[in-house]
Order: C-alpha cells, then structure tokens, then sequence
C-alpha cells in the first residue's frame, strides 16, 4: 500500500521532496500524509510548451516576406500561451517554438513536463515529440485541435486534452498534483465561458520573431460550411470576450514594449455582428488613446460587404486587411457546400465594397467539389481577376477530421483510409488534397487546379491585380508611418521595393511598372501594395513548386501509375458517425 503510493506519486517533486524527509527522520506514516496535506494546493513544477513544426512546404508560411523583416514565422503560438495562463501561479513554464528556434536538451532536461500539440498539419512534429518525451520518460501532454478531432492518433501521449483547454485544465492540474501520470481529460462541447478566459502569457513570446501577434475576441461561428471544422470545435453560437477583457489583452501587449500587426485570429470576427459592432467603438477610442500602436486583420464572413456601417467601423478601428472564404464561383456548389452566405450575391462586387472601404482582401478557394460542373478552372480565374484578389489560396479540396464532410464522405464510403493522418512530406491541402474518392475524375480536378495557379500566379496577371486594386482601395486616412518598433519598419518602403526587385528575376520590369502606377494613381495605397509584393516572394515560387507536385500526380494518373489509396471500412465510417 505504502510503495504503491510513492509509486503513483513519482513525478511530484514536492511530494517526494515531504517523503524523503520523512524517510530521513522515521517519521510516521500519520506524520507523511500530514506534510502533504500541508503542502501548497499547486506545488512547482516545470512545464516544458513546445510549439511542432508545421510542414515547410506551405502556403502559409510565407517564409520569404518574413526573412525581409528578420522575423522567422508569421504566427504566434496563441493556443499555448492561453494555456500557459491558466496553469498555475506556482509552475514555472518556459516555451520553444519549433517553427522559429531550436529545442535544446537543456530544456528538456529542465522540464518535468512537456504540453505541446496543434493541427493536423503539425501532426507529425507532435507524435515526434511524443515518441521523444516518452523515450526519456518525460511525461508528455497533447492538447489542440488536431487531438480534439482525432485523440486517437495520440494514443501515446502520457496525456490527451480534447475540446477547449479552459473547461478541463483544472481537472488536469489536480490529477498531475494527485500523482496521476496517464489519462484523457475532454471538456464539455461549446460551453467554455471565454469571458473567463485569461490574458495570454504574451510575456513568454519573442516578438520580433513573429510577422504579426494573433489575439482572439471571439469562438465560433453560425454557418455552417460542409468542410469546416470550426463548427464542430466551437460550435455555432459565437462566444464572445468582453470589453475590458479585449482591451486589458491589447494593453498587455502594448505594455510589453509590441507595436504593429494585430490579428484577430477569429474564424468568423463577424459571427456575432451585434457582439462586434458593440465592441469596435470601445477599441478605436482605445487605439486613439495610444496613437495608433496596432494595425488589424481578420478573418470574416463575405456578408461584412453588406454592412456599410460595419465596415466603416472597422476602417476607423484600423483594420488594414481581411481574409474571406470565397471558396467556388459555382452557385450550385456553394449551396450545396452550405456557403449560402457567398450565394445570390455578385462575389466581385461583394469584395469591391471592402477595398472601397480602405481594406485589401485575400481569400481562399477550393478545387474539387462533387458539384462542380464540367472545369472550373476558368471562372474561378475570372471571378479572381474581376474582384481583384491578388493573394487567393486556392486550394485543392480536403476532408478535414471532424466536419460534416467527412461524415458524408465515410457514409458513401468514399474516404481515403488515412484521411486524418497528416500525409508525409505536405504541408497543406495545395499538395495534399482530395483524400477521397471524387465524383469527377481526378485527373480533371488536378488540371484545373494546375490551370489555375499557372493563371493566377503568373507575374503579369498578378500585378493587374495590383494595380486595379490600387485604384479602388481608399486608404486616405490611413497613416502612411508604421508605428515606432513595428518589425514592419526594419526595412522602409524603398529598401523593400529595392529589394523584391532584386529577388524577382522573372517579371521584374512588370513588378516595377505595377509599383509606379500604384504610386501615380493611389499613393497612400504603395505600403500597402508593396507589402503584397512582399508575399508574392512566397506564393509566386510556391505555387510553381505545387504545380510540380501536381504534375507528378497527372502524369501517375495519365501513366496509369497512380494507386487509389484503400477506402475507409463501413465499421470505421459507423465510428466517424458515432462520434459526431
Ligand atoms: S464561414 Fe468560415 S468559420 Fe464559418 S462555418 Fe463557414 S468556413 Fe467555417
């Protein structure tokens, strides 16, 4: 009895540190359990966060643009630095961020435990460190979207956190300071109460090796897009911080010395309009307060284009830029993807709005609907040319783990066995998609898609995209100077232009023209066109390395090499459906 309860408390230093004295000095065993019941609720323990790496090979990491500022990934870790809050006082927490340093074996051989887990495109990095921490007995805790979609791909973490953090954490604590070493803890769907949530631990980043600092207003969103997994995370009842919340958040960081690039990391920062039309006039009064620190971004729905009043709270407030999910140019395949929010509507005319508005607009599409009819490589290159998005995310389509997609995929038995397992060497859904049975033929899907990026990415078409642009944004009364200490003015306008056109051998002279019209027709607009030009030192070689990839996937099918990936068993695809 007594060795089996040093046994199961092990890893408690504190614990161990009473029982040792106890040992020492022949106390009783009255005597041990009383120390440990005198000891602190939360007694120190040194939490290790590791941040996996995404696959390089991404879209999103717009590895070019952040080398021109010295930054070394555009995103912070969010998700962690919300968990580092709300552990304990007592526990010390240090971070490494696998996408922007190196983890050193002096960490690890500092930590009593290691958190660490993200998306499926980290999968891999995750069960790495996984298998790592568990070879030197390092106890090791996964949490993120990628366990609370698919907790059975992390079986052999010590720990599985599934759902948000803040409606199990406590749990977990209290198991680790009992001594448990193994176990799942799941919170409650969609009932986190985020007012409760705590400023994240912005303290434990190194800004300047971030592009932009992401804070979060609100969690969920009301559509109900097939393909999405946000839905099924958060649910459709956006939950929404307060005020003073938001604020205190923005002034943590302001007070930690960070200026510049803002993103509400929002999936929807929209979903709940009253919710945010209510919040902006507390942060424009509160950015005029501090002289403009920060500029936004986002992510909203393309129903903001409705709203005039709506979007001209979000110019005032600084919002600078705005990711929208466009996805399909096809009416009958938005309705059947359940985007009726982007039907009935003209999607060009739509995004014209936002520019008019002061904001540029990148936007994502999908290749590979069942719904679509014939090719739809041309108009969606047209719909791209007419609303004049020069950064789109076009994407082949991906069932995602965890959404109603994958549902129905599985129900027709037309998903790919290992659809929720990150495919080895890809890192996102350019060169990894379609990881199901399609209803046109693949090799269609694939030479649009091909078509589509050679279209959109070609120099010439992308900088009309520009200059069109250019002359519809009004950004009059956005400041021309960035904000003392924004990484973003380590290298100033001229330098960057002198720069890009160094690193564009093809297509410099039309980089150069598409500079100096945008600077007769709309000078205010250059920074802002500049720094897309700044992106494009990433998509426009990325996209021809996709289409590389791709490709190689024509010519297996056209070779009649390919080998149709096995379909998952009726038993699995009853499991998927009983776990939704
Ligand atoms: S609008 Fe965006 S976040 Fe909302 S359900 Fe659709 S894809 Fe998901």
């Amino acid at each position: 009895m007594e060795n089996g309860f040093v046994l199961e408390l092990s890893g408690n230093t504190a614990i161990l540190r009473a029982l040792c004295r106890a040992a020492r000095g022949g106390v009783s065993l009255e005597q041990q359990r009383n120390d440990i019941a005198a000891l602190p609720a939360s007694t120190a323990c040194n939490v290790l966060m590791i941040y996996p790496r995404f696959m390089t090979d991404s879209f999103w990491n717009f590895s070019e643009a952040c080398e021109l500022v010295g930054a070394r990934y555009p995103a912070i870790p969010l998700g962690l630095i919300t968990v580092a809050a709300l552990l304990p006082k007592s526990w010390n927490i240090r971070l490494v961020n696998r996408n922007t340093e190196e983890l050193a074996e002096s960490d690890l051989a500092w930590a009593d435990m290691v958190m660490t887990g993200g998306m499926l495109f980290q999968q891999s990095d995750s069960l790495d460190l996984i298998e790592m921490c568990r070879a030197r007995g390092l106890p090791v805790v996964v949490g993120g979207p990628d366990v609370s979609s698919s907790p059975h791909r992390y079986a052999a973490a010590n720990f599985r956190v599934i759902g948000e953090a803040e409606g199990i954490l406590d749990k977990f604590v209290a198991a680790w300071e009992e001594g448990q070493r193994e176990g799942t803890f799941e919170a409650p769907k969609f009932q986190v109460d985020v007012t409760k949530t705590p400023i994240p631990r912005f303290d434990l980043l190194k800004f300047d090796q971030y592009l932009y600092i992401g804070v979060q207003f609100s969690r969920g969103c009301p559509f109900t897009c097939e393909f999405c997994d946000i839905i099924e995370l958060y649910g459709r009842a956006p939950r929404t911080k307060t005020h003073a919340q938001m604020l205190a958040e923005l002034q943590a960081l302001y007070d930690l010395g960070y200026r510049g690039h803002v993103d509400f990391v929002d999936d929807n920062l929209i979903g709940n309009k009253k919710a945010i039309k209510a919040f902006l006039p507390a942060l424009e009064a509160w950015i005029k307060e501090h002289d403009y620190p920060f500029e936004f971004t986002t992510e909203a729905s393309l129903n903001l284009a409705d709203d005039a009043e709506l979007l001209q709270m979000l110019r005032r407030t600084n919002f600078f830029a705005i990711f929208v999910g466009i996805e399909s140019p096809d009416e009958e395949t938005l309705a059947a993807a359940r985007k009726k929010q982007n039907t009935r509507r003209s999607i060009a005319e739509s995004v014209h709005k936002i520019y008019r508005a002061g904001m540029s607009v990148t936007a994502g599409f999908i290749v590979g609907f069942d719904t679509e009819k014939g090719s739809v490589a041309q108009p969606m290159i047209d719909l791209i040319e007419e609303a004049n998005i020069p950064i789109a995310m076009v994407g082949l389509l991906y069932a995602l783990p965890n959404t109603q997609l994958t549902r129905r995929l599985a129900r027709e038995g037309r998903l790919h066995v290992d659809h929720d397992a990150a495919p080895a060497g890809k890192g996102d859904q350019c060169t990894a998609g379609v990881n199901y049975e399609t209803k046109r033929p693949r090799l269609d899907i694939l030479r649009d898609y091909r078509k589509i990026l050679d279209n959109i990415y070609d120099p010439d078409a992308f900088c009309g995209r520009l200059e069109r642009l250019a002359a519809m944004l009004d950004c009059a009364d956005r400041r021309k100077e960035l904000p003392q200490g924004d990484i973003r003015g380590r290298v100033s306008t001229i330098k960057l232009v002198h720069e890009l056109m160094s690193r564009l051998p093809e297509g410099r002279e039309r980089f150069w023209k598409a500079f100096t019209t945008c600077m007769s027709i709309n000078p205010n607009s250059v920074r802002g066109i500049v720094t897309l030009m700044a992106f494009y030192l990433h998509v426009g070689p990325y996209s021809r390395y996709v289409m590389k990839q791709i490709d190689r996937q024509i010519d297996d099918l056209e070779q009649g090499r390919f080998v149709a990936p096995k379909l998952l068993s009726p038993v699995e695809a009853e499991r998927l459906a009983v776990n939704a």
